[in-house]
């Protein structure tokens, strides 16, 4: 018996006899379906085809900039010419940051250019002062008040490579909480060594924020071989630097999520959602993180609107571009309030945001009674190499903030090995992605939305109490 044949014969014990009544299930037309979607896309390159459209006719699109209104202009008439049935637009606000100029600089006897970036959310500003060396996060926290008073604050820590990305986390937050630990120390500028696991010359951006009451100071990211020669340099004696940056917060701006729908047969109103996120960085073209979202998830909702109608899903497959992920998952925000008052009418959820590599695992976390659905849409997935992982959990950014509203949530996990070698950086472009891989996403993708949404049952979505009064 296959793994996940096994797994579905213990959802089935299980979900039966005591919920026998409404276990959820998905009927054998549907499966029959569902396997000739996977095909169909495998053979398909409309994910590719958008992917190029968006990097090329776009190119980057950081939140805010002119680019974001030529994206949602993009998205708006990419849905339509899909053949999408109905495509809207939903309102995103946010302060708009802007990034103009930078530079890093050695100074002195070893005098020369590092190349570095700003993090997202800095301020703009010049420093000059001798670097105090961390190797990690927690260190640096630990730095007494004062301490770094006239100093910039360094964090040396060299992120770990993984398929699931596990390294980033730690990472991760080194960029978001370093800057004010700095500042609580008296640092008056930040530097680290990128989120990133390569080693081309390529800093990695990404947000920072500083917590209240805190006044900002300049942080900004080094590329990883500009780390090792800081490093360097600070083994043979003291080094002072200077951080020139001209960025910062500049007004508020008004995007949008584009959302495009293909209606359901018998529950129009009820629906999956699918999605990636439109914005991007600006030094790349944004193809992994995340064109390849919006790619994926935009051609798995055109295959299912392009099956004969007598076959569409009982539910409407809801595909999302959400605004502003990237400055603080502003888009998955806006979506999550406008439908708090409608969360039972979200059948599950899942998003693509981990570039463009295979995936090889499918989880959710649903109750007893859905697992034996969960096992049908696993054993349609078994093709395309994904395991079944009875224990994993998985959502993406943008559908958080509605999950934690009680939506159901699927994560279909992508091999990440090589994502953080282009993540945030000049290297986020169209060649970084193998257009077979996107494919098994396209397929993945089109094969969850179209199960779930055809499944007769629920996979448990309904509003959480806690957050109900929100
Ligand atoms: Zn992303
Ligand atoms: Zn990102």
């Amino acid at each position: 018996m296959r793994r996940t044949a096994l797994l579905l014969a213990l959802a089935v014990a299980l979900s039966g006899p005591l919920h026998a009544q409404h276990a959820t299930k998905i009927g054998n037309a549907a499966m029959t379906t569902a396997g000739k979607l996977r095909e169909q896309a495998l053979q398909a390159d409309t994910g590719w085809k958008v992917v190029e459209s968006l990097t090329t006719e776009v190119g980057p699109r950081l939140a805010g900039s002119e680019a974001d209104a030529r994206a949602v202009t993009w998205a708006i008439a990419k849905f339509k010419a899909l053949g999408y049935d109905k495509v809207w637009t939903q309102p995103v606000s946010f302060p708009r940051w802007e990034r103009r100029s930078e530079s890093v600089h050695v100074l002195g006897g070893s005098s020369q250019s590092l190349h570095a970036t700003a993090l997202g959310g800095s301020p703009g500003g010049t420093v000059e002062g001798e670097i105090v060396r961390f190797a990690d996060l927690a260190s640096l926290e630990a730095a007494p008040a004062g301490s770094l008073a006239g100093k910039i604050a360094y964090v040396d820590h060299t992120m770990s490579r993984a398929r699931d990305g596990s390294g980033y986390g730690a990472a991760s937050r080194i960029r978001t909480r370093g800057p004010s630990a700095a500042i609580r120390a008296g640092a008056t500028g930040y530097i680290m060594r990128s989120a990133g696991t390569d080693l081309h010359r390529n800093p990695h951006t990404g947000i920072t924020r500083f917590d209240e009451g805190l006044a900002p100071i300049p942080a900004a990211s080094l590329s990883l071989p500009d780390a090792q020669q800081l490093t360097r340099l600070l083994d043979i004696g003291p080094v002072r630097l200077r951080i020139a940056l001209d960025c910062g917060w500049n007004g508020e701006y008004t995007s949008q999520n584009v959302i495009g729908e293909i209606t359901g047969r018998s529950k129009p109103n009820e629906v999956v959602v699918i999605g990636g996120h439109l914005d991007s960085w600006d030094q790349g073209t944004g193809a992994i993180d995340d064109a390849a979202g919006v790619g994926i998830t935009m051609a798995a909702g055109h295959l299912i609107g392009s099956l004969p109608k007598a076959q569409r899903p009982a539910r409407t497959i809801r595909v999302i571009a959400f605004a502003n992920e990237e400055q603080g998952l502003h888009g998955g925000v806006a979506y999550a309030k406008s439908q708090a008052g409608n969360i039972r009418n979200h059948q599950i959820g899942a998003e693509s945001d981990f570039g463009a590599g295979r995936i090889y695992a499918f989880q959710s976390k649903v109750p007893d009674y859905a697992k034996q659905a969960l096992g049908q849409i696993a054993m349609a997935l078994e093709p395309l190499g994904i395991e079944w992982r009875t224990d994993g959990e998985g959502c993406g950014p943008d559908v958080g903030p509605i999950a934690s509203l009680g939506m159901a949530c699927a994560g279909l996990a992508q091999d990440g090995t090589d994502y953080f070698d282009y993540h945030h950086t000049p290297d986020d472009t169209l060649d970084k992605i193998d257009p077979q891989a996107l494919a098994q996403n396209v397929a993945a993708y089109a094969v969850f939305a179209y199960l779930s949404a055809d499944a007769q049952g629920d996979f448990g979505s309904a509003p959480k109490p806690a957050e109900a009064g929100k």
